[in-house]
């Protein structure tokens, strides 16, 4: 019998990613509105602990093992800010192209060489409300904040992620190479290998 997993997000495109990768395993991936799981007041200081804190809350109402992930961007010249604010930075959540207005604004005097940042992803599994041993994953993707948005893909801050190491922004790249080198792609691969190896 397949094992039902809770995702505590309402993200269709990411409910996608995670039921590929998961239900070839025999894992059941149903999003978290089927429970009526109300939305968890994350209040954690970490991507770590938010992810843990919707875990939790989603398993807490469904009785279902739970899957979770936050994640964002973290830039050096700001000490860390965004970070686990990047989705409200401009002061309205969501509003993406305000967010990367502002962080054009703040680093407006930072040269090329000094812009450097990460995006973060924690993703948390919990067996249970209360599992005393969440399985955790922290990925990082680093590259350095451009001066202009470059490129039409991905979404959030793509348009200004100077990919270390490679003459493009993570807006130019192609969506399979992103899922697959990116801060989230590389979470799911790891979180898929610590399920499939540990005792269950
Ligand atoms: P969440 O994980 O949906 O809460 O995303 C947090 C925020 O981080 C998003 O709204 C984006 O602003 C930013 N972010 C996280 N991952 C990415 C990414 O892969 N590309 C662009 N922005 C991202």
């Amino acid at each position: 019998m397949n094992r039902q997993i809770v995702l505590a997000s309402s993200n269709q495109g990411k409910a996608r990613e995670f039921k590929a990768l998961l239900e070839p395993l025999g894992y059941n991936v149903v999003l978290q509105k089927e429970f009526n799981v109300p939305e968890a007041n994350e209040d954690g200081l970490s991507f770590i602990e938010n992810a843990i804190i919707k875990a939790r809350n989603a398993a807490k109402y469904s009785n279902q093992w739970a899957l979770a992930d936050d994640s964002g961007i973290c830039v050096d010249a700001l000490n860390g800010a965004p970070g686990i604010y990047s989705a409200r930075y401009s002061g309205v959540h969501g509003d993406e192209k305000g967010c990367n207005k502002k962080l054009l604004e703040e680093l407006k005097n930072v040269p090329f060489e000094k812009r450097t940042a990460r995006y973060c992803c924690a993703l948390a599994l919990v067996r249970s409300y209360d599992d005393p041993v969440p399985l955790t994953v922290l990925c990082s993707w680093d590259g350095n904040i451009g001066f202009e948005e470059v490129g039409s893909g991905g979404f959030g801050y793509d348009p200004l992620f100077v990919v270390t190491n490679r003459n493009c922004t993570a807006a130019q790249l192609p969506p399979q190479i992103k899922n697959l080198i990116s801060h989230r792609g590389r979470a799911l691969q790891s979180l898929v290998y610590k399920l499939e190896h540990m005792s269950r």
